[in-house]
């Protein structure tokens, strides 16, 4: 038996950078130029608005409008403007499972609380006062530009979408204690929380309405009530997301990296439209579903613990034979194979202990597949079966995608999760997949270009595989 050599002994670890085709260099930018686009969407119903507007242009059709499916037929789903389901319909039966990808449409940011609008009477400022959603390092959200995005439902059931910010040359922020002044509140606090939850207070106004009570406020309520008819009962059916006001761009020199608010996981939803799209008839039937409220736990009728997906499988055999039975759908989800679509915590040598050199994710090493994400005693683990993960193998090997494996960090460092759990429970195969990730929730996050063009890569090898 002729001795193995080192390279086919050992895993490799590679920079995609240095074995890209010419081809491929072309395509990676192209990527990076659509993402950038993609990623001006900065709240869950932009996103889904997007992805609407971008798969009505590549012949998607909405599935209410449909009553018949047949293979190569493209249709999308959306539940309550906040999720949304894009189909590829394959050539085989539904209830012989469908090729899953799932990402989530949400991302961490400050809500206005319920009645925001706050006069600080004496300063003579008016303030929004926040509470933040999902995983915030409270610190970095103060001193920076923020601005407004999100709907308001008023007394009349009319709906009107916010987007106050750039456009309107206004920007909001949260105002910081100044150096000179911080030795004693803040310099005895630790990092974290730094800024308490309560502390993020975002100056909103300055100029009284008249000398009546509360002047600050009323001028505020005055300019939305000109502009959009509001009053301030309205914020109580509202959904309002301060988010940064930054635009995406790249980082670097080189423009090999991208930064933007919202990256986890709106790059991973975009890099499974990009891969849904370019499919032509599969074998099994695609479903690109990107869901809500992954960041607070998945427990809301439009996240991914939500019967949306039990009844969009109905609807398609429905669609597909005439009639559904439970049977059918159960058979359908249990013989489904699922990627949890999510970003993956890169190592930042700045923090290098926390990471698991040989068990991590590296930024430019292409899609990471990993068994995690965990914490603890591996609580909250998808752990995806040997067999299915021998699967994604082969998947990815045959068509050539650059991939790595790897968890989120050292054992006792934290951890985090993904939807992967929940889908699990539907017993179908999943796996965790996705696109490494530096300073993961900060208000800007980062994602090398060649990851995402793997992901496009290897979501799509998922998709057209013929389990
Ligand atoms: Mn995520
Ligand atoms: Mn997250």
């Amino acid at each position: 038996m002729a001795k193995k050599r080192k390279k086919d002994l050992e895993i490799k670890r590679e920079n995609v950078w240095l074995k890209l085709k010419k081809d491929d260099l072309k395509k990676v930018e192209i990527t990076g130029e659509k993402l950038l686009n993609f990623m001006e969407a900065k709240t869950e119903r932009e996103v889904v608005a997007k992805v609407k507007e971008l798969a009505i242009k590549q012949g998607f059709v909405d599935i209410n409008r449909v009553s018949k499916i047949k293979p190569g037929m493209k249709l999308f789903a959306v539940n309550r403007e906040k999720t949304i389901a894009l189909i590829v319909v394959g050539r085989r039966r539904i209830s012989e499972g469908l090729n899953l990808v799932v990402s989530h449409t949400d991302a961490p940011r400050l809500d206005l609380k319920q009645m925001p609008l706050v006069e600080d009477s004496g300063s003579e400022l008016c303030f929004l006062d926040t509470h933040y959603y999902g995983g915030i390092k409270n610190y970095q959200w103060v001193s920076i530009p923020l601005e407004l995005r999100g709907v308001f439902v008023l007394e009349s059931g009319k709906k009107v979408e916010v987007s106050i910010g750039e456009k309107e040359g206004i920007f909001f922020m949260i105002p910081d204690l100044p150096p000179h002044l911080d030795d004693n509140v803040q310099g005895k606090r630790k990092l974290l929380p730094g800024i308490k939850g309560e502390e993020l207070n975002v100056l909103a106004g300055s100029i009284p309405h008249d000398t009546e009570k509360s002047p600050l406020k009323l001028n505020v309520l005055r300019i939305l009530n000109q502009k959009y008819g509001i009053t301030e009962e309205d914020f109580v059916s509202a959904e309002l997301e301060l988010v940064p006001a930054w635009k995406p761009a790249y980082l670097g020199f080189d423009k090999g990296l991208i930064a933007a608010y919202g990256l986890d996981d709106r790059v991973c939803v975009f890099a499974s439209v990009e891969a849904i799209s370019g499919l032509k008839v599969p074998d099994r039937t695609c479903i690109a579903y990107a869901v809500d409220k992954e960041e607070i736990g998945s427990d809301t009728n439009t996240s991914v613990t939500s019967m949306f997906l039990e009844n969009l499988v109905r609807k398609l055999i429905q669609m597909e034979k005439g009639h559904a039975g439970y049977v059918e759908v159960l058979d359908a989800l249990l013989s489904s194979k699922a990627v949890s679509a999510d970003v993956k915590p890169g190592v930042d040598p700045i923090y290098k202990g926390v990471y698991d050199a040989t068990n991590a994710v590296y930024v430019n090493h292409g899609m990471g597949l990993t068994r995690g994400p965990y914490h603890g005693g591996k609580k909250g683990a998808n752990e995806a079966n040997a067999e299915f993960l021998h699967q994604m193998r082969v998947i990815l090997d045959n068509a050539k995608v650059p991939w790595q494996f790897g968890n989120s960090g050292r054992m006792d460092e934290g951890g985090g999760g993904t939807v992967a759990r929940y889908l699990a429970t539907r017993g179908m195969e999943v796996v965790d997949a996705g696109v490494p990730m530096i300073a993961m929730h900060a208000p800007v996050e980062i994602v090398g270009k060649v990851d995402v063009f793997s992901a496009v890569k290897g979501f799509r090898a998922f998709f057209e595989y013929p389990f």
